[in-house]
């Protein structure tokens, strides 16, 4: 089985991931390899926050590994939280502060449209490569659902009547930006 390092030790995305990824490959994230350091996301964008995280695990293991940057890109609100999704709410917020500040600042709004985007970032054979994943929907007025993470429980895709928090797990992982992303991944590393 071929390997693959993840960079993240958040287990919601590896166990996403995973599932999505399938038994072709063996992916080990950074608690796997005994790095417990916190890597760096300090750039102004989901893309370049996606290399930085790649690149920081690449730089000090010239393996082949990649990253994700996901965050939700909301219409109302002029694309924020987007790269700011983590720490919405504050630096050490828990995704419950996060989810209830937007909440809270979608109160008023008609609006209600966000888009998800997950950007992995890939070194293969020490060169970079890129796959983008995006999922439109709605922000709901209040949280539904106790599966997923992050902010599933307050938004519905479009074509869907559940919250990824409320849908079967399965589900968000055929249809979800980091399934999307992932799949362009898969149909790369199928290619080479
Ligand atoms: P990160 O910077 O890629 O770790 O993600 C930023 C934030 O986006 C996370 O802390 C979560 O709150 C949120 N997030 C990432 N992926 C998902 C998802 O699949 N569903 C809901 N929220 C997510």
């Amino acid at each position: 089985m071929k390997k693959l390092i993840f960079a993240t030790n958040n287990q919601h995305k590896l166990q996403e991931i995973n599932a999505i990824l399938g038994d072709q490959y063996r992916v080990l994230s950074l608690t796997d390899m005994n790095f417990y350091e916190e890597i760096p996301e300090t750039s102004p964008t989901i893309e370049e926050n996606a290399v930085q995280k790649a690149r920081y695990i690449y730089d000090r293991t010239t393996k082949n590994c990649f990253a994700d940057d996901t965050g939700l890109e909301v219409e109302a609100l002029d694309g924020r939280p987007g790269v700011f999704s983590a720490r919405y709410a504050g630096e050490n917020a828990t995704y419950q502060d996060n989810v209830d500040k937007l909440l809270l600042e979608m109160k008023e709004k008609q609006n209600r449209k966000a888009c998800f985007k997950t950007v992995i970032a890939l070194f293969w054979d020490h060169q970079l490569y890129l796959f983008e994943g995006k999922i439109c929907g709605q922000i709901l007025t209040k949280a539904a659902g106790k599966g997923g993470f992050g902010y599933d429980p307050v938004f519905v895709p479009d074509g869907y009547h559940q919250t990824f928090a409320e849908m079967p797990t399965d589900l968000k992982n055929i249809i979800s930006h980091r399934a999307i992303a992932t799949q362009k991944l898969i149909s790369f590393l199928q290619k080479h």
